[in-house]
């Protein structure tokens, strides 16, 4: 007897539906695209319940006559490819006739669509892929409601996440789709709540400044390169604006957001003898790309793309990327000769503009000394370089790592909630979040709280930050909070708690960063600090604070033992 049959077709639909829909994020990023191909204007998404009770993406777009609308949920259906040849020559966010049979062969969908100046519209409803009603229902554009997600495939259903992880995965993709779409105007909301509102902008600079804020957008430099086929429209992190976690890095090519590691390689190449060890740039590159260099084809949910000639991409990022760089930092350091030589030594964080370049600094190495200071440390210690300290003490050479040293500090001082000497600004700050990050913080608002961070909403997607403890009062506070967002999106390290994940992350932007050299008081201070602490050795995230290398030690390397 034949063991083997063919698939019946909706077993065939929930099967490629488990490629493409893997949770509501999915079905909002299929849904956006597909009216983005339809020449929309203005993209409405309003979701219940993080999508899993309702998702609902209404356009003003082409819409579709009434016979599209009864076959654009067959498999394979698509007005977006019509030969073999089309398949390298795609210039459309769909192409593959798949997402609308996946989803409407795990939920329930009511599909409302009319021709642009058209009086009449179609409604066509389906549940689990079977057809349950059509009829004439007046429209313009097309609306897609889709109920009860996964209501037949309960495995899938049980591995969807918490309320607020599914929101934040549709929140990312409508900024995604959108940031990339600056054309069309985007609006979110949940529950009924608006999350994301963006009317059309003039172009991608606009795009980032109404998702960012504007502050955001003056850490970045904007970088424009053109070659053989290749546009590229950059914005990269500026000055010292770098973020201790791998947040806003995106990547999109032909307007999709995707992933590649190659690329991403080459700006961290660009920033290369610039960017801090455990430090990453933030990056937004937008490249067009003649589409028949590139096959979109090569992953379910087009998030990767194979490139005919990856290398020639791969240098025009960095190229550029690495040009813009150097004239930035020149411009900083043409800045910093023009200040009055009185601001120039020894003020921590004021004196020298912190990407202020190393060989132009008095007294970036060797002895620090402090003329103009009335106190000076018994201690006598070296720099070398720019982060690491020497010092002789307990019979033997100590080095210390400035930075881990005064990470671990904070870190302690953080968890423990004492000598933060927390401070009502006079100037309460106002800080622009993207709109996950707004979500996320507002969530957790207890737990800065108890680090001496208060906040208030100040809405839409912008909080008040109260108070402060002192040593967060120069800190790039969008920097600290996104970096605190992430950590609690990406999920806390099974080695850590809550509170010490949250501590670790915000010590590391309050203290001394590579490049600024202490004062005596300071490090003198910074040692004292260090031995009242629980780990003295390490610092928060696992890297020595101090190396002691005693007489023996140091006998035993001359070879004299
Ligand atoms: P694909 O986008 O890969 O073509 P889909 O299953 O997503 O496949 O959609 C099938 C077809 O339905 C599309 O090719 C398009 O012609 C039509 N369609 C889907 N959504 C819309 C929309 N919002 N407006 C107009 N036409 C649409
Ligand atoms: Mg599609």
């Amino acid at each position: 007897m034949p063991q083997i049959k063919v698939l019946p077709s909706d077993l065939r639909n929930k099967i490629a539906a488990g490629e493409v829909i893997e949770r509501p994020a999915s079905v909002v990023k299929e849904l956006i695209e597909n009216s983005i191909d339809a020449d929309s204007r203005d993209i409405r998404v309003d979701v219940l319940y993080s999508g899993k009770r309702l998702i609902r993406i209404s356009d003003d777009g082409t819409g579709m006559d009434r016979e599209d609308a009864l076959l654009c949920c067959e498999r394979h259906a698509t007005s977006k490819l019509s030969h073999e040849d089309d398949l390298f020559h795609i210039t459309t966010m769909g192409f593959r006739g798949e997402a609308l049979p996946s989803i409407a062969s795990v939920s329930k969908i009511t599909l409302v669509t009319g021709l642009r100046g058209v009086p009449s519209g179609i409604s066509v409803e389906i549940h689990g892929g079977a057809v349950k009603e059509i009829k004439d229902f007046p429209a313009v554009g097309t609306t897609v409601e889709v109920r009860d997600l996964f209501f037949n495939t309960p495995a899938r259903k049980k591995f969807l996440k918490a309320h607020s992880t599914e929101l934040f995965h549709i929140i990312d993709t409508v900024t995604k789709e959108a940031l990339s779409h600056w054309e069309i105007g985007f609006r979110l909301t949940s529950d009924k709540k608006e999350v994301v509102l963006l009317p059309p902008a003039s172009g991608f600079r606009e795009r980032i400044m109404q998702v960012y804020g504007e502050e955001f957008l003056e850490g970045l430099i904007g970088v424009s390169a053109e070659a053989d086929g290749i546009a590229m429209q950059a914005y990269v992190s500026g000055g010292e604006n770098f973020r201790n976690m791998k947040s806003h890095q995106l990547i999109f090519i032909n307007r999709r957001p995707i992933k590649d590691r190659a690329l991403s390689h080459a700006v961290y190449a660009a920033y290369e003898g610039v960017l801090p060890r455990d430090r990453h740039p933030v990056y937004f590159l937008f490249l067009d790309i003649d589409p028949d260099k590139i096959d979109i084809n090569v992953h379910p949910t087009k998030q990767e793309v194979r490139f005919e000639d990856r290398e020639h991409i791969y240098r025009l990022v960095r190229s550029s990327i690495a040009e813009a760089v150097k004239s930035d930092r020149a411009e900083y350091a043409r800045q910093f000769s023009e200040m009055p030589e009185s601001a120039s030594v020894h003020e921590r964080s004021g004196a020298y503009p912190a990407a202020y370049p190393e060989h132009l600094r008095s007294g970036a190495s060797g002895v620090s000394e402090s003329p103009g200071l009335p106190y000076r440390p018994s201690l006598p210690f070296l720099y070398l370089g720019d982060t690491f300290i020497a010092l002789s003490g307990k019979g033997g050479l100590i080095l210390i790592d400035h930075h881990a040293a005064s990470e671990r500090v904070l870190y302690e001082k953080f968890l423990q909630g004492i000598h933060l000497n927390a401070h009502r600004l006079l100037f309460p700050k106002q800080v622009h979040l993207s709109p996950r990050e707004y979500r996320v913080i507002l969530e957790n608002l207890q737990i800065l709280g108890n680090f001496g961070i208060e906040i208030d909403d100040f809405g839409p997607e912008t909080i008040i930050v109260r108070t402060l403890p002192d040593v967060l009062k120069d800190a790039d506070m969008q920097g600290v909070l996104s970096d605190v967002a992430l950590c609690i999106l990406e999920g806390i390290p099974p080695d850590k708690s809550f509170r010490e994940a949250i501590a670790a992350r915000i010590a590391c932007h309050s203290s001394v960063r590579g490049r600024d050299i202490l004062s005596p008081e300071e490090v003198s201070s910074l040692l004292a600090d260090l031995e009242q602490t629980e780990h003295p050795d390490q610092c928060p995230h696992g890297r020595p604070t101090r190396i002691f290398l005693s007489l023996e030690d140091l006998k035993k390397m001359f070879k004299r033992k």
